[in-house]
């Protein structure tokens, strides 16, 4: 089972829309799923069609440990029946409050990979949704990661903050968990006809090299219409160039022999 967070300390840059199209691009070429939405705002919950008003049990329950996640994850029907099935362990505000209620609590950062561990068999893929922002979720999220994949924008702050955060893994790496790395950056919301994009996107090549995905994702409205019914893009509209872009990379993420 290969774990990854996806994250990035900018809010807007693509995080969550990149974790719910992955998890149907991985679940439509066959692989076994499992998508943690570690967000409070949930918008990872919702756009994979649960609504996060009416969540029996969430990853709160989990980091809280009064409910395991075979009993709090869900499997979407709207998924299944699109042919990408993906089991959601969902996320609302009530999650909010575990920053709080964990504070002072034994080994806080390591609910999740302890959790995690008892579905081991379970899943071939596991992706983790972070906020933005280095929170006590969000370690919990990196401490039970092997993997790192940052989805950005080509703009010209890109290659600062991704300092910030090549620096944080660094730092989980040394302290909590020695499996993490960064995988690698994902251009998202791409769109080749500003020149300003096209330099930064070179520029990330020469800096990190094969680190970045060769898939890039189009700015692709269809992407940022299927939230609104509940659904991945991947599910929503296939055919949409922003879709096949996400099932292209989902190849890609498999045939890096990162399984
Ligand atoms: P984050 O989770 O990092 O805050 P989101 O995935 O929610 O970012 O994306 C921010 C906004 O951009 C959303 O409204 C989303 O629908 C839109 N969006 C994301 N990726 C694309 C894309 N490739 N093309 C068009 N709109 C996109
Ligand atoms: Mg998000």
């Amino acid at each position: 089972m290969k774990i990854f967070c996806i994250a990035n300390q900018k809010g807007g840059v693509g995080k969550t829309t990149t974790t719910v199209n992955l998890a149907a691009g991985l679940a439509k070429i066959g692989q076994r799923v499992l998508l943690v939405d570690l967000d409070p705002q949930g918008n990872a919950t919702m756009g994979s069609g649960v609504d996060k008003r009416t969540l029996a049990r969430s990853v709160y329950d989990v980091l809280i440990e009064s409910a395991t996640i075979a009993e709090a994850a869900v499997l979407p029907d709207k998924l299944k029946e699109a042919g990408c099935p993906y089991a959601v362990l969902g996320a609302n505000r009530e999650l909010a409050g575990a920053e709080v209620e964990l504070v002072g609590e034994e080994r806080r950062e390591r609910r999740l990979k302890e959790a995690l561990a008892r579905v081991a068999a379970d899943y071939d893929f596991v992706l983790i949704d972070c906020p933005p922002s280095l929170s006590m979720l969000t370690l919990n999220g990196l401490c039970a990661a092997q993997g790192v994949i940052v989805p950005m924008q080509c703009e010209y702050f890109a290659l600062e903050g991704l300092a910030d955060l090549t620096n944080t893994i660094k730092q989980v790496h040394a302290n909590l968990n020695r499996d993490l790395k960064l995988i690698g950056l994902l251009r998202v919301m791409f769109d080749p006809r500003i020149t300003l994009q096209l330099q930064v996107s070179e520029q990330l090549k020469a800096h990190y090299g094969d680190k970045v995905f060769d898939t890039v994702i189009p700015r692709n409205v269809r992407l940022a219409e299927a939230p609104s019914y509940g659904l991945p893009g991947v599910v929503f509209d296939p055919s949409a160039r922003g879709s096949q872009a996400f099932i292209a990379f989902a190849h890609e993420m498999v045939q890096r022999g990162l399984r």
